[in-house]
């Protein structure tokens, strides 16, 4: 029993709430054809960026600089910002979870959306906060209901994914930005860009010294990144040092590091990644409409696809997992009808393409 835990962890789940393809890989007892469902980048990482990696290899024994200066460096010039704007984290996850711990005391409310991206749940219960939360209007989010969430809870921190996860939609970044006023007093709006790279329409047209959000922005998606855990905060000075009080310092390493300023120097790369992806969910939408499934429009490296309703579609991913192939779907309503497929390799999708209409009739 834990009966040593203190009180907030004593009263939270053992139970691992995100099992990840390697975990359902080892439960199956066979590897995936196909890794098509946490929105990783099949593409992979910018050669430029293996090169670094290997370069550092041999100074794996050094910690990382604590203040990854270098790295804060090239991201606020890469975002119109000052080195004091920049919080390097070890992913959104991480810095996520480190932004609940600043903000929140136990009690305190956080809105979000029903079924939006369920780490920041995650984290706002673990530091004993209290999530308010509205439903999406069909498969996208809304303003509205967030901003109601928000006003009718008091909350400290406003959460919203934009681009999207799992939806693959967009809000325009000025019409988010048009609504910053409406935050409840002293509210903070947390604006997750774990997508941004792949539609320029969310960028948030404002400064990074706004002191009404903190901005998120991740190596794991675009750059293909995702196994080396780097991301950053961007937020005004004062918010921005706040995090120097509670976050593992050493927490991303030297080789990551290194990786992530070569990513940043490689826009070239990033470029490549987002044609291949626009490319990739064109020929997703194609196999699912091909199925009489209904795909939905995508700002990210995913596509979510309607299957009509929610038994169908969870149906839809065992079979699939049946089949080798790993996808997802969302679980709250209305997104539950969804099944979301990213954007891969021509040989995973090709492997999508073959095993979707047997998957459907099983
Ligand atoms: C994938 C994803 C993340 C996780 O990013 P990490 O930097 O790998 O922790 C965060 N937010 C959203 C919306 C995502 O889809």
């Amino acid at each position: 029993m834990p009966h040593r835990f203190a009180a907030i962890p004593a009263a939270l789940s053992d139970a691992m709430p995100f099992v990840g393809p390697d975990t359902l890989e080892r439960l199956r007892g066979r590897p995936f054809r196909a890794r098509i469902g946490a929105n990783e980048s099949g593409f992979g990482p910018s050669p430029s960026v293996i090169d670094a990696i290997r370069r550092k290899i041999p100074e794996a024994w050094r910690y990382g600089d604590e203040n990854g200066h270098a790295l804060r460096e090239a991201i606020a010039e890469a975002n119109g910002a000052q080195v004091e704007n920049v919080v390097l984290g070890e992913g959104i996850d991480g810095l996520l979870g480190l932004t609940c711990r600043l903000f929140l005391n136990p009690g305190d409310a956080a809105a979000t959306l029903t079924g939006a991206y369920p780490t920041f749940n995650y984290h706002v219960e673990g530091y004993g906060g209290r999530i308010a939360a509205r439903p999406y209007r069909a498969f996208a989010p809304d303003l509205d209901a967030l901003f109601g969430a928000a006003r009718e809870s008091g909350a400290k921190l406003v959460y919203l994914a934009n681009p999207d996860n799992p939806t693959g939609a967009v809000i325009p970044g000025a019409e988010v930005a048009a609504r910053l006023d409406d935050l409840p007093e002293g509210a903070l709006f947390l604006h997750d860009e774990a997508y941004a790279e792949f539609d320029p329409a969310a960028a948030l047209p404002v400064a990074a010294d706004d002191p009404r959000v903190i901005r998120f922005r991740t190596f794991s998606k675009a750059y293909g990144m995702a196994g080396l855990r780097v991301g950053y905060a961007l937020a005004a000075p004062d918010v921005a040092a706040g995090f120097n009080r509670i976050r593992n310092h050493f927490g991303v390493g030297n080789i990551a590091q290194a990786a992530a300023l070569a990513a940043l120097r490689d826009q070239g790369w990033l470029a490549e990644v987002v044609r291949r992806a626009g490319e990739a969910k064109a020929r997703i939408a194609a196999i699912a409409r091909a199925s009489g499934l209904d795909p939905q429009p995508s700002s990210t490296n995913f596509v979510a696809i309607d299957c009509g309703d929610a038994a169908r579609s969870t149906a839809l991913v065992a079979a699939l997992e049946a089949r080798d192939v790993f996808i997802r779907r969302p679980g709250a309503a209305p997104l539950g009808r969804l099944v979301r497929v990213s954007a891969s390799s021509a040989g995973d999708l090709d492997v999508f393409e073959a095993e979707l209409p047997q998957a459907l009739t099983a």
